[in-house]
């Protein structure tokens, strides 16, 4: 099957075949059924009104098309500046030498629907009350109904001694951006041949896959093996968490494999800052004992370093007014929703998914997948005047890549209890499985570009 997948992608990537002759193939193969991918189920719907999209990433551009296809007579504007439109879960794998980097792009231009109007601009004011956006260049774009989708804000500036302008010096590296992945990899490769202390940590911020510093530091863990360095190299973890991941189910295997691999975790800790020039990196370890919190500052010299650095809502969000007042999602501006029908509270003619939005689950694309079609049809019931019916249960997925040729799918919802999607129910999903591994290299990403962002499911 995956010989045959591979060559039905491969025709795809050529244009030898079109997506609809790709999706015909892949279901003549049954490899649809194996992935659970399905077309959207027939809809339309005749209401009318003035849809503005910010952001056309994942969740935007899906949402344009699927809102483009449902309604009769759509009236949608998308607002976005970029000329690429990225695969960002494939930064993991060009990390790791998996992927070439020209794998994981589109040009934008061709993922924007027929008819959606897109404004090639920034947005750099929302008045919620006016129901208007401002752009960088002062236009200014009125509408009925938002769709807020502008993903989320690196804060590189909150690690001091780095910034994203400086991205590789004294061996600092960070995959959660496309060049920033690429230097990883040239970085990986030579630590493995010069060995030294390798240090990975994620951050105190909710962040977008929040397995991805887990994986990059697996895989170089394994890389070492694969090229007999391994007992060169010392890797250790740092988690701003007090465990290594919050869904129960998946957690003693992941625990296991850290122990079994020999990278010890260190809990409670965040980065503060790196001195690039003499290789260390700052840390602090935070823990409450009673009421109180106590800080203790450390330093750790390093040869190769991943480091995660902080995320928020970006600051027109903060500013517009629209992000939680209070509880655990307000300190960082994520858009205040009701987590089930993804309609703000305040404004019930905006709506909002993907990273940006305020909701208590994980960070993935593979979130938006659900989140699209529960959006769009809550979206086109206002319109008509009608209470939002559709439920989002906080599906979320991450793929922990733990080796090459092995991933845990992690799938769960708002318990955190598993939630399987991909018809894996045969498998113990609890542990790294290599059709998990195929799903995540070969199938994910054709997904995403020819599926999901196409209004597929
Ligand atoms: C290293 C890495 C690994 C990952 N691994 C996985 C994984 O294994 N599985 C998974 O499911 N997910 C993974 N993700 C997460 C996934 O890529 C994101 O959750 C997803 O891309 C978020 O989609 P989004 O539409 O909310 O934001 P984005 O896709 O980031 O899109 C936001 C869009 O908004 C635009 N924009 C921003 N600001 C403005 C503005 N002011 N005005 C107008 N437009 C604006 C941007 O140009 C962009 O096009 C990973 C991400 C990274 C970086």
């Amino acid at each position: 099957m995956i010989n045959q997948l591979k060559q039905y992608v491969n025709k795809l990537e050529r244009g030898e075949i079109n997506r609809r002759q790709f999706f015909k193939l892949m279901s003549a193969a049954g490899i649809l059924s194996f992935t659970g991918v399905h077309e959207a189920k027939a809809f339309s719907s005749k209401a009318k009104g003035r849809i503005v999209i910010i952001g056309g990433g994942a969740a935007g551009l899906s949402m344009a098309a699927r809102l483009n296809r449902w309604l009769d007579d759509p009236d949608i504007t998308l607002i976005d500046p970029s000329d690429r439109q990225y695969y960002q879960p494939g930064f993991t794998l060009i990390a790791s030498g998996v992927y070439q980097p020209d794998e994981v792009w589109k040009e934008q231009k061709t993922y924007i629907p027929k008819g959606v109007k897109w404004i090639k601009d920034t947005v750099k004011a929302l008045d919620p009350a006016a129901n208007k956006v401002v752009t960088s260049d002062n236009t200014i774009v009125p509408y009925d109904f938002l769709v807020l989708t502008p993903g989320l804000q690196i804060n590189w500036h909150k690690v001091e001694g780095i910034d994203y302008n400086r991205l590789g010096e004294g061996n600092a590296h960070c995959i959660y951006d496309f060049e920033g992945a690429q230097k990883t990899w040239k970085a990986i490769q030579a630590f493995s041949e010069t060995g030294g202390q390798g240090l990975y940590t994620d951050t105190y911020t909710k962040h977008k896959c929040g397995g991805a510093p887990k994986k990059i530091c697996l895989l170089t863990e394994d890389y070492t093996r694969k090229q007999k360095t391994r007992e060169k190299v010392s890797l250790d973890f740092f988690t701003a968490s007090k465990q290594l991941y919050d869904v129960p189910y998946y957690t003693p295997r992941l625990l296991e494999i850290y122990e079994e691999r020999n990278v010890p975790i260190h809990l409670n800790v965040r980065l503060k800052g790196v001195d690039t020039l003499a290789k260390r990196a700052y840390f602090e370890k935070r823990e409450t004992k009673g009421d109180e919190l106590i800080i203790e500052p450390f330093s750790r010299e390093y040869d190769f370093l991943h480091f995660t650095p902080p995320m928020s809502a970006p600051d027109f969000v903060f500013e517009s007014g629209l992000s939680w007042q209070e509880g655990s999602l307000a300190i960082d501006g994520w858009v205040m929703v009701d987590k089930e029908t993804l309609v703000h509270p305040t404004y019930s003619n905006i709506i909002s998914l993907g990273d940006v939005a305020g909701v208590p689950t994980s960070k993935t694309s593979a979130a938006i997948r659900m989140q699209v079609p529960v959006a769009a049809k809550n979206l086109i019931a206002l319109m008509e005047g009608k209470a939002p019916q559709e439920k989002y249960n906080g599906y979320a997925a991450c793929p922990i890549v733990t080796d090459y040729g092995h991933v845990i799918l992690c799938e769960f919802d708002y318990n955190k209890e598993p939630d399987t999607s991909f018809p894996f129910q045969i498998l113990d999903t609890s542990k790294e499985q290599w059709l998990a591994w195929l799903l995540k290299v070969y199938i994910l990403k054709p997904m995403y570009f020819y599926g999901m962002l196409r209004g597929r499911a």
